[in-house]
């Protein structure tokens, strides 16, 4: 028998709205070419640059508290959005540097990414980051330890299940919570698109709001009868088009007409699971 997370103030469910605000640096991760190919560069500069301030008045209007998961390149040329982000109770977590692949990285090199971004983010925002999300790819134990090490409270990465859990290094439980995310609750996979270099690999995307509507609504009844942790990830630079800006709304809108939904950023979701749970 599946036994139910039990949520505060005996809510149904959780939601964990997500914004990865990868702005360039997702394109220079690809292909380093990139950097010589100023139109490419410009599909992330929409996120931080044009949806960005339509995301946050959004928000402000249906009263939720989101996570920006931001990596340090974007937070440095873009500080308004973190800054405004932060000023309005948003949080502001961990996103790589430069969108790396911290699963094709030494302890080293992850360690500095950890040390500049961590910085750069305290610094506009003067709180303490507690969220890590994967930017590309995958992780290694050495991540987890750099997240321990820096005081982070959980991660939001893995796929393999619909529950926060308490993360275990070689059988030894850690303080940290994982916080599961999952593809076709991810905008990118939908509108993620470019020709030259091809984002995806076999062409054909860019879907109609609808398809990823009833996916994302199907999923939440799903997640709703079972009384589960619904995380969605969205990105600034698809999202923040004019026209998905009018489906983010109504998905929020289907979302809302849910009582008892437990609307909560990432630390917050961390910080009860781990009280109540370890
Ligand atoms: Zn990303």
């Amino acid at each position: 028998m599946e036994k139910p997370v039990e949520w505060p103030n005996g809510a149904r469910m959780a939601f964990m709205l997500s914004f990865d605000v990868d702005g360039e640096s997702l394109w220079l991760a690809l292909d380093p070419e990139n950097a010589r190919r100023p139109k490419v560069l410009s599909l992330g500069t929409y996120g931080p640059l044009r949806g960005m301030p339509r995301i946050l008045d959004l928000l402000e209007e249906f009263s939720i508290k989101a996570t920006f998961f931001y990596p340090g390149y974007t937070a440095e040329k873009y500080p308004e959005g973190v800054r405004e982000a932060s000023k309005r109770g948003h949080e502001i977590a961990f996103h790589g540097y430069l969108h790396e692949n911290f699963g094709n990285l030494d302890e080293k090199k992850q360690r500095e990414i950890f040390n500049k971004t961590t910085k750069i983010l305290e610094d506009i925002t003067g709180l303490k980051v507690k969220g890590f999300r994967t930017p590309a790819g995958d992780l290694t134990k050495d991540t987890l330890k750099l997240m321990e090490e820096f005081g982070f409270t959980y991660s939001s990465s893995m796929r393999g299940d619909d529950r926060p859990y308490q993360i275990q290094i070689d059988g030894r439980k850690t303080n940290l919570v994982e916080l599961p995310a999952h593809w076709e609750l991810d905008d990118f996979p939908y509108f993620g698109f470019n020709f030259t270099p091809p984002v995806p690999h076999g062409q054909c995307r860019i879907s109609p709001t609808d398809v990823p509507f009833k996916i994302f609504t199907e999923e939440f009844k799903g997640y709703y009868k079972y009384g589960l942790m619904y995380v969605i990830m969205f990105h600034p630079q698809v999202i923040g088009k004019p026209g998905r800006m009018l489906f983010l709304r109504n998905f929020l809108e289907f979302v809302k007409t849910y009582p008892d939904v437990w609307f909560a950023r990432g630390e917050d979701i961390a910080g009860h699971y781990a009280q109540r749970y370890f």
